[in-house]
């Protein structure tokens, strides 16, 4: 007996989506393409790692992304490159490298695809994870805020994610963000003995990100601090009620957080999380802000923007659970014999190529356990092959959703089903 080698095993939090899951995928990813395409966003794809430098600079150091969770490696050059945690910085490097910019006015791109973080994995919370993304660059008036929000309300209504709810707040900008971050740090400065190791280092570093510890303690400390919307200057404040008042047009329901900051140094004023309650405490499947200095940091123009993604994985769990297998479309040649199999092979590939879903045994299996097969698979229509029909031309079509059957002449065997195909799939 030979010896069994031991198989290998994916990485931990690094999880595969196999055929029996990917029609979820699919579909949201399709629903998601179509309406960012309806909004006016075209797709942009960016590789998977990045030089390490640039999310240091985009994101921000002192974050928990850069100090804890990149994926960062040498490669054989010697060169230090991460694999993205995040879209929007490689998205506005791709856009400045290659003077996407330089028109001025409004651009939109949007993205999909795998990003990485290494963090414990958890419920909800994955090494690998995949994000739906898009970037608004070159706009500062509120009426884009609101069309970025509104986009992510049609796209989740009409996925029928239930339940979800969108918290809005405004951070402030470069002119009333530092007295913010004073008031704030004076405030959690006197209280220092509550906070967790991590944010006490937070404290020293960069206070904000205390915002963004889930530790209780913190949380709690954080619920009574400040808040940035007293500190608002008066464009934010104005911009910030501006968007209030078009949402209301819009009819567009949401709550104001003053305590929702997002985990990233570049946003600016507008800051929002779209979260499903059910979801317990990784509840937010969509987040994102605005972020009017980031372009100019990163060395272009002074451009505002703005811009989201969608956790995948959590968007995924929010959705209703779909009736498996209501498909009951093409057809499945069954056939008894050489000859007939032989015909059959023809025939599937005739259907095929014009469009139709078709297939037939490979296996040498019973007539009957083909059939059975053909019904486990959801066929619409079994085409049965054997000597007789052979010897008389004529084949027997049987209608798995009605139960009935019909013989006709082998010769119009394809044409016949490819329009009979196009009709049921109408029905
Ligand atoms: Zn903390
Ligand atoms: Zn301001």
């Amino acid at each position: 007996m030979s010896e069994m080698k031991p198989i290998f095993k994916g990485v931990r939090g690094a999880p595969d989506i196999l055929p029996g899951e990917v029609g979820r995928w699919q579909r949201v990813e399709a629903e998601a393409r179509r309406i960012l395409q309806d909004y006016g966003y075209q797709e942009i794809r960016t590789p998977i790692f990045e030089r390490t430098e640039l999310f240091v600079r985009g994101i921000g150091e002192g974050t928990d992304i850069v100090e804890k969770q990149m994926y960062t490696f040498e490669d054989r050059g010697k060169e230090s490159l991460t694999l993205r945690p995040e879209g929007t910085a490689p998205v506005i490097r791709a856009c400045l490298e290659h003077h996407l910019l330089t028109r001025g006015g409004l651009y939109k791109v949007y993205y999909t695809g795998p990003m990485f973080r290494h963090e414990r994995p958890q419920a909800g919370r994955f090494r690998q994870f995949h994000q739906i993304g898009a970037e608004a660059i070159g706009v500062e008036d509120p009426a884009l805020d609101a069309e970025v929000l509104d986009l992510l309300c049609h796209l989740f209504d009409t996925l029928g994610v239930s339940g979800w709810k969108l918290h809005l707040n405004s951070i402030g900008d470069e002119a009333c963000r530092p007295v913010f971050r004073e008031q704030f740090t004076r405030y959690v400065q006197a209280k220092k003995e509550k906070l967790c190791p991590d944010c006490r280092v937070r404290l020293e570093r960069n206070p904000l990100r205390i915002l963004d510890c889930k530790e209780e303690g913190c949380r709690s400390l954080v619920a009574q601090a400040p808040s940035p919307l007293e500190s608002l200057c008066k464009d934010c404040k104005t911009h910030f009620h501006r968007l209030q008042e078009l949402l209301g047009l819009l009819k567009i329901d949401y709550s104001v957080n003053e305590h929702l900051v997002r985990g990233l140094d570049y946003y600016t004023r507008t800051a929002f999380e779209f979260v499903n309650p059910a979801l317990g405490a990784q509840n937010a499947i969509a987040g994102g802000g605005r972020y009017d200095r980031l372009v100019d940091e990163m060395g272009g123009p002074p451009m505002p923007g703005i811009g989201f993604a969608i956790g995948m994985e959590r968007l995924l769990i929010s959705l209703p659970q779909e009736e498996q297998g209501e498909m009951w479309i093409g057809v499945f040649a069954a056939t008894l014999g050489k000859e007939a199999s032989q015909l059959a092979l023809q025939i599937v590939q005739g259907l095929r190529r014009q469009g139709v879903r078709a297939s037939l045994d490979l296996e040498g299996r019973s007539l009957k356990s083909q059939m059975r097969l053909a019904h486990k698979e959801r066929y619409r229509y079994t085409l049965i092959l054997g000597d007789e029909e052979l010897k008389t031309g004529l084949a027997t079509l049987k209608d798995m959703a009605k139960g009935d059957q019909e013989q006709i002449p082998l010769r119009e065997v394809v044409n016949r089903l490819v329009s009979q195909e196009s009709r049921g799939r109408a029905e």
